[in-house]
């Protein structure tokens, strides 16, 4: 169901409510509306911050659609309002407000169930579809086991069916492929929100611009012409610099990295004594709108080509999706990086196994991510 679906079917169906919208908790986006209540960004800001502060619509008001609502009373999740004989009712859910609007035939107690049946019904849906890990583990284990009992196509087709229902609630489950086992996984992501802003939910401000640096590193500065590491060791991560900038103690940013891994921001490997983190697949899965800048695709034009492709990300010469964790080309000017699972899988049909751009021999020696760091010492 789409939240328009929400709007006609659950509420102004009802046939009691006249104008319905719901909008983002914060206030920033109406996601749908009744057809003519145009409730403008302004007006649900200052909805939205009565919910936190009601000093300002209590003294002053509120307006929705240009209509101006006498504030009668203001709840921890609700706001009641009133013009002449329209009364107005708006409730937050966590993620969501509900704002309905109700003529004088309707008793205000009425389009208060019919709101609360309904704000009960999201605030369970959002529960038990958030619970991302558990989604995960199992459709992981699943996909395992697959050859063994579950059809890949039966599987899908069940997911497909799932976004079917969560496309509605701005959910989506896609399929990724994680690149250090070569294992199809599937993760319950937000199409709507950056990631940015579902990092603002869980995290300060400060810990968010530690995430953005931490990314920088693992993105730019850990990829250099001659080593593409893609990672950041813990050290290098916790040093004094990096988490001053940010304005964290040493203490909160080692509970921050634990945050991110917990969180599935960013995965955490051994590797002889050093700690690192790399993106997890649902990173390089969320931030991909962030992420494709950095990509490196011949039909860019760039002022200075050679010093700009080198440190760029590459995408798979099979698979076509970016390569953190993989091999690379003997040649070290050549762009063509492979998947290790792809490399075995591309070079096993190629009799003489030449890199498919250079002609070089293909060898399944030069890494790119952290056992980049195995060619040399560190
Ligand atoms: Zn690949
Ligand atoms: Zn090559």
């Amino acid at each position: 169901m789409s939240w328009k679906d929400y709007i006609d079917k659950s509420l102004l169906g009802t046939g009691k409510i006249t104008n319905a919208a719901i909008t983002s908790r914060e206030g920033t986006s109406v996601w749908a509306a009744s057809v003519g209540f145009d409730v403008t960004l302004n007006e649900l800001k200052t909805l939205a911050s009565g919910f936190d502060d009601p000093t300002q619509i209590l003294g002053s008001g509120f307006c929705l659609s240009g209509k101006k609502y006498v504030t009668i009373r203001v709840e921890e999740k609700s706001i009641y309002g009133k013009q002449g004989s329209e009364g107005v009712y708006c409730v937050q859910t966590g993620k969501t407000i509900i704002i309905v609007c109700f003529p004088k035939t309707t008793q205000a107690g009425e389009a208060i169930k019919i709101v609360e049946a309904l704000s009960d019904y999201l605030i369970s849906a959002g529960r038990s579809i958030l619970q991302e890990k558990a989604v995960d583990l199992l459709l992981t284990a699943i996909c395992i086991h697959d050859s063994v009992s579950v059809d890949i196509d039966v599987l899908e087709s069940y997911i497909s069916e799932i976004n079917n229902v969560i496309i509605g609630l701005d959910l989506e489950i896609r399929k990724t492929i994680d690149q250090s086992t070569g294992v199809a996984i599937w993760i319950l992501i937000n199409i709507t929100s950056d990631v940015f802003s579902q990092l603002s939910t869980n995290y300060n401000p400060s810990e968010i611009e530690f995430f953005k640096q931490l990314l920088d590193y693992i993105l730019i500065k850990s990829n250099t012409r001659q080593l593409e590491v893609f990672a950041i060791t813990s050290s290098q991560a916790l040093k004094e610099s990096c988490i001053k900038s940010a304005g964290l103690s040493k203490v909160s940013a080692e509970a921050s990295l634990a945050a991110f891994v917990e969180e599935g921001w960013l995965s955490k490997t051994m590797h002889g004594t050093h700690v690192y983190f790399t993106l997890s697949p649902r990173s390089l899965l969320e931030l991909y709108p962030v992420i494709k800048t950095y990509i490196y695709d011949p039909d860019n034009n760039f002022d200075n080509e050679s010093t700009k492709i080198t440190s760029l990300l590459k995408r798979c010469k099979a698979c076509h999706n970016v390569v953190t964790q993989g091999f690379r080309c003997l040649k070290i000017d050549c762009p063509v990086r492979f998947h290790e699972y792809c490399s075995k899988a591309y070079m096993a049909r190629q009799k003489d196994k030449l890199c498919p751009n250079c002609g070089e021999k293909w060898m399944e020696e030069n890494f790119v991510g952290k056992k980049a760091l195995e060619n040399i010492n560190i």
